[in-house]
C-alpha cells in the first residue's frame, strides 16, 4: 500500500477513534496529525512543536500538541517509546498495525458484507495476549442479523 493511501487510512483511523469517544477532531489536531505523518522515523515532542510552529498556515498551541498526542498513541497511530530518558515516537505504519476487519452476515439468505473496523484494530492492540499470540496480525469480527432485503421481505409476510 503506498504511503498516500496509508496516511488516509491513519487519519480515518483517528477521526473515527474521535468520534467513537465523543471527541473533537479539531483541524488543529488534523494538523498535528498531518505534520507527524511528513515526518520520517522517529521524533520528539519538541521537534513536533517545533515543526507545528513553523508552519504558517495553521497555528496549533503548545497545549494542543502536548494533549494531541497521547490520543493519537490511544487510537493506535503513534507509538511512544523511553529510552535513556529520552521520549520519543513514531507512527505506526501499515506493516505493523493489524489487520482488522468485520464480516456482516445475513442469518437469513447468507450474503456477507466486508468492513475494515479500526476500532477492533485498537482495541486488539492494547489487549495483552502474552505467550499466545504476542504479536496478532489480523482479526476478525462477525456480526449477525438479516440484511436489508431480507429484513424488508419478513415485514411483508
Ligand atoms: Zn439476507
Amino acid at each position: 500500500m503506498d504511503k498516500k493511501k496509508q496516511n488516509a487510512r491513519l487519519r480515518y483511523t483517528f477521526a473515527t477513534y474521535m468520534g467513537a469517544n465523543g471527541l473533537r477532531c479539531t483541524p488543529e489536531r488534523e494538523h498535528t496529525l498531518n505534520v507527524i505523518l511528513g515526518f520520517r522515523g522517529r521524533f520528539s515532542a519538541a521537534e513536533l512543536l517545533d515543526a507545528c510552529s513553523g508552519d504558517e498556515s495553521m497555528r496549533v498551541s503548545r497545549a494542543t500538541v502536548f494533549n494531541t498526542l497521547p490520543l493519537l498513541e490511544k487510537a493506535g497511530i503513534i507509538r511512544r517509546m523511553a529510552h535513556d530518558r529520552r521520549v520519543t515516537y513514531e507512527v505506526v505504519r501499515q506493516s505493523m498495525q493489524l489487520k482488522a476487519r468485520q464480516h456482516l452476515v445475513c442469518t437469513d439468505c447468507g450474503k456477507v458484507q466486508r468492513l475494515q473496523a479500526p476500532l477492533l484494530s485498537v482495541w486488539v492492540g492494547h489487549q495483552s495476549y502474552r505467550d499466545f499470540v504476542p504479536q496478532p496480525d489480523s482479526a476478525v469480527l462477525y456480526v449477525d442479523g438479516l440484511c436489508n432485503k431480507c429484513r424488508r421481505k419478513t415485514r411483508i409476510k
